[in-house]
């Protein structure tokens, strides 16, 4: 599966690259800047355009917001600014556990996608003695990672995975949306795992757009992908996974198993009725509705925003004059 042919083609002279549903619908752009189709049975969003070469999973991932190759902020700053993620690894390893039914196991051996500066990690080697491994294609945030928390770090595009272990556990949380293939990506990581190995799973739900922000916001320019539940479901399968357990409330998250040709054809089965709902107009009806009740909050948005950014241009502008570490690790 590709989003090629939806960017080549109009949206309705394609079918759904998920579901095979004939024909798609562009969201208005009051709901997102971008062109993005959107299929009217599994609800799948995806991104026309921005498809970057198809490579291993960081070449994959569309370099958006999130990658820097480097910081103008001074590294102790931003050390200092990343405390608050430690609160936030202690709830996603609670989540993570919630999915699993049970602690992560003593010495798991676990590799995290997208792992960021790689606070999890750190709290899974800490309180569970798994050794731990990191993919993050941002240069900056692998450094960080491996500075802060001497946690092996893989940062390089378009090369093919370096393991030579398997993995009891790999989690991705927010990765999918990133990457022009998702398919491709959850096979991939399916082939890393030990037989008896996991896979969980988080992205954004279409049918439950992020809180307190307008659509514009939640379809942001970084995401080539949206997901619905049952869409997300569909491509798991495709990549010869099962679901094991998954919840949609907030967020998608699921954990997945490497498929059997027995429960692949179960999961297949169940997969396709789950789609027969045909959902997608209910959640079109749902995102009008949002947008609707958000008309103006973009204006409030905004006013927030630039205060943020402000005050942070000068406290970087203050550090730096100070300690002189502007533009230096
Ligand atoms: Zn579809």
């Amino acid at each position: 599966m590709s989003a090629d042919h939806v960017a080549e083609a109009g949206p309705s002279s394609v079918d759904c690259p998920v579901c095979g549903h004939p024909g798609m619908r562009w969201l208005p752009h009051s709901w997102s800047l971008v062109d993005v189709a959107f299929c009217t049975k599994c609800s799948v969003c995806v991104q026309r355009g921005a498809i970057p070469a198809p490579g291993a999973v960081l070449g994959r991932y569309r370099r958006g917001e999130y990658w820097r190759s480097h910081s103008r902020m001074g590294l102790s700053l931003e050390k200092g600014l990343l405390v608050w993620r430690e609160g936030a690894a202690v709830r996603r390893l609670e989540e993570v556990e919630v999915m699993l039914g049970r602690p992560v196991p003593p010495s798991a051996v676990v590799l995290e996608v997208g792992c960021g500066p790689g606070e999890l990690l750190s709290l899974l080697r800490r309180e569970r003695m798994c050794q731990v491994w990191g993919l993050e294609p941002s240069p900056r945030e692998a450094y960080l990672a491996q500075s802060m928390h001497g946690i092996r770090v893989v940062s390089a595009d378009g090369s093919s995975l370096p393991y030579r272990c398997t993995f009891n556990l790999i989690l991705a949380f927010h990765v999918l949306e990133h990457v022009s293939d998702p398919v491709g990506v959850i096979r991939e990581l399916l082939g890393l795992l030990s037989s008896d190995g996991q896979l969980v799973l988080e992205c954004p739900n279409i049918s439950s757009p992020t809180g307190r922000m307008p659509l514009v916001q939640f379809f942001e320019p970084a995401h080539i992908w949206t997901f619905s539940h049952s869409a997300l479901e569909r491509i798991v399968y495709l990549a010869s996974g099962v679901v094991a357990r998954s919840s949609d409330s907030g967020f998608i998250r699921m954990l997945v198993n490497k498929a059997s040709s027995d429960d692949h054809q179960s999961s297949f089965e169940r997969d396709d009725n789950a789609l027969v709902s045909e959902h997608g107009e209910a959640v079109w009806k749902r995102l009008d509705q949002y947008a609707t009740s958000y008309r103006w909050s973009w204006i409030r948005v905004w006013w927030a925003w630039s205060r943020f950014v402000v005050g942070i241009r000068i406290l970087m502008l203050l550090t730096g004059n100070m300690l002189g570490v502007v533009g230096k690790r």
